[in-house]
């Protein structure tokens, strides 16, 4: 398995929380995330993000707009 570098990282992070990742793709990126320092706090802070999102899912159907939102915000 290759190393991971940051830009695949967060390329992928969402799918890493929504769980629609490979196996091999989230081992590689919950490594990645343990032991860089860029990585890592910008996971956490999506993380949170998507409790929100799923706390939100939970009273009513998924506000597309709302994702679409909180991604460019992290795209910034
Ligand atoms: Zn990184």
């Amino acid at each position: 398995m290759s190393e991971m570098d940051c830009e695949h990282v967060l390329e992928m992070v969402w799918g890493y929380l929504d769980g629609e990742v490979s196996e091999e793709e989230y081992l590689g990126i919950q490594v990645h995330i343990s032991k860089c320092a860029d990585c890592g706090p910008r996971y956490q802070f999506q993380r949170r993000l998507m409790v929100l999102v799923e706390q939100k899912c939970r009273e009513g159907p998924v506000p597309e707009a709302l994702k679409r939102r909180l991604f460019r915000l992290l795209e910034e």
